[in-house]
Order: structure tokens, then C-alpha cells, then sequence
């Protein structure tokens, strides 16, 4: 096969998964040579957003009904097509906003939302088939690395798949859980960071979004348990990943009990 090519798609987002693609890029300089960079509105003049590419990089949420639209055009165009970062992955940051009605988030930020077309926060994955996932916020070394290298070699990637405790025990740190009652998410987070919180005293926020199947129930249990009030439980599994069946069913449903929402009060 000729150079893979690739196009890069931005959605609702801060853009740092691409900076941090950039830097990647910059950083593992034959991977220029070995990929034909095709579509990107940060890294090429080109408009060649139809396509077709090998690969299509998705960084951002779905937050408007157009974006939707092309993001199913780049499905169709695409050999194959890859979640970049937690907002595309799990609806990361923007998905915040899902925890309170959109009219009321919409006249909190704007003084005039005539012109305004937001709909909720929706990870990717609501809208197409995503043949992987490059998990973290910013998107993860580890997983890039990976994602190139089996784009080069044709084979399917093998991303990390598990909770960031694993990575936690193997570097032997103490559990912050367990001995300093520390409120850490890592249990239900998956990783790929290498327990980069832990391992510097810090509780895991899961930044990098939940595991798949993660037990969340459980851990807001243990929460409670350590006398975390429900609003602070609720803000943990609303950080990141908040429209995700594994969050959702902890802070979704304290958050609908909630009148207006934890974030307006
Ligand atoms: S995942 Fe984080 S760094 Fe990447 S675009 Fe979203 S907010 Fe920015
Ligand atoms: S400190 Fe956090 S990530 Fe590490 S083992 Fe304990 S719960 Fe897991
Ligand atoms: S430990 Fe948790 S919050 Fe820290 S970088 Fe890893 S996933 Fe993100």
C-alpha cells in the first residue's frame, strides 16, 4: 500500500488533542514521511475534506446537528475512523453541560442565542461506527504510537483496556483510596496514563473518561461511604464522559433529582 492518508476532523473542543498531534508529529519526524497528511485545518491549507483517507482522526464532541451531518460524510469516506481524545471518545469537557437544560446553559453563556444551534453533548460513537479509540485529554502518547504503528503495519490496534489502578499497582504506588481516603476515580477510569495522579499524591479525576463496564455504582458508594456529600459524587462522574452509560448512571440520575442541576446552584 501507498502512504496511509489521513484526514483530521475538529469538533466542539479546546483543540489540544491536535496541538498535542502536532507536537507528536514533530516529535517522531519519519512518521511524516510515512503518512500522507491530507486534510487538517490546523496542520494544511488543504480543502480536500471529502477524501477519501485510510484514516480519519476525530478530536471534539458532537455539540450541533451539522456536525453530525459531516462527521457521517467523513464515515463514508473513510477506510477507517478514530475517536482522538476523551471529547470525542466519551463527550469529555463539553459534555459537562449536559447535567442542566440547554436553554439554561445557552442564556448562561450567550446574551443573545438567536443564533445559537447547540444541541446536547454526544460522544462519536452516538453517530458512527468508530473503529478505535485514542483515549485521554489530551489523546494519549501511548495510544497514538500504537494507532500509527498499526496503520503502518495493517493490523488492528491494541489499545489499553483496563483501569488505571493496574498501572497504579504496577508502579507500586500506595492506594490513596484505600490509605489516605482520597475520593480517586481510578478504579473506574481507564487507563493509558500511566497513573499519572497517583503517582504524584493526587487523586484521579478521570480525565481520561470510564472503563469500559466499570462498576461506577460501587465506587459512588465508597464515596458516600467516606462522607463525600451527593454533589460532590455527582461533579467526579460529570467531569468527563458524563453521557456514557458507566458515568451517566451514577450522575445522571443524582442529577435529575437535583432542581437545576449541581453546577447552577
Ligand atoms: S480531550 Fe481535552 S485536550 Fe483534547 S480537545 Fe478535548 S478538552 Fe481539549
Ligand atoms: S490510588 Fe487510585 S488509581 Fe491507585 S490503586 Fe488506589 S484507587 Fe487505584
Ligand atoms: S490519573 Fe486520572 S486524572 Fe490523572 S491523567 Fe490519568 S486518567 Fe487523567
Amino acid at each position: 500500500m501507498g502512504k496511509p492518508r489521513i484526514g483530521i476532523f475538529k469538533y466542539s473542543c479546546c483543540a489540544g488533542c491536535q496541538f498535542q498531534l502536532i507536537y507528536f508529529i514533530r516529535h517522531v519526524a519519519e512518521i511524516l514521511g510515512a503518512i500522507d497528511l491530507v486534510y487538517g485545518k490546523m496542520e494544511t491549507e488543504s480543502d480536500a475534506e471529502d477524501g477519501p483517507f485510510d484514516l480519519a482522526l476525530i478530536e471534539g464532541a458532537i455539540t450541533e446537528a451539522e456536525q453530525a451531518d459531516q462527521l457521517k460524510r467523513v464515515r463514508r469516506n473513510s477506510k477507517y475512523l478514530v475517536a482522538f481524545g476523551s471529547c470525542a471518545t466519551n463527550g469529555g469537557i463539553p459534555a459537562m453541560k449536559n447535567i442542566q437544560p440547554e436553554l439554561q446553559i445557552e442564556t448562561r453563556v450567550y446574551q443573545d442565542i438567536s443564533r445559537i444551534h447547540s444541541v446536547k453533548t454526544h460522544p462519536i460513537y452516538e453517530y458512527v461506527k468508530v473503529d478505535a479509540q485514542v483515549r485521554g485529554c489530551p489523546a494519549g502518547e501511548r495510544d497514538l504510537y500504537e494507532l500509527v504503528i498499526s496503520l503502518l503495519l495493517d493490523r488492528k490496534p491494541n489499545m489499553v483496556e483496563h483501569c488505571v489502578c493496574v498501572e497504579c499497582k504496577m508502579k507500586g504506588n500506595p492506594c490513596l483510596l484505600l490509605t489516605e481516603n482520597l475520593p480517586c476515580m481510578g478504579p473506574v477510569t481507564n487507563a493509558g496514563c500511566g497513573a499519572l495522579c497517583p503517582s504524584n499524591g493526587r487523586a484521579c479525576y478521570s480525565c481520561w473518561g470510564p472503563m469500559s463496564n466499570a462498576n461506577s455504582m460501587a465506587l459512588a458508594q465508597k464515596f458516600e461511604d467516606m462522607g463525600l456529600p451527593p454533589d460532590e459524587i455527582i461533579r467526579r462522574f460529570s467531569l468527563f464522559g458524563f453521557p456514557t452509560y458507566e458515568f451517566h448512571m451514577v450522575a445522571g440520575e443524582e442529577a435529575a433529582r437535583s432542581s437545576g442541576g449541581v453546577f447552577g446552584r
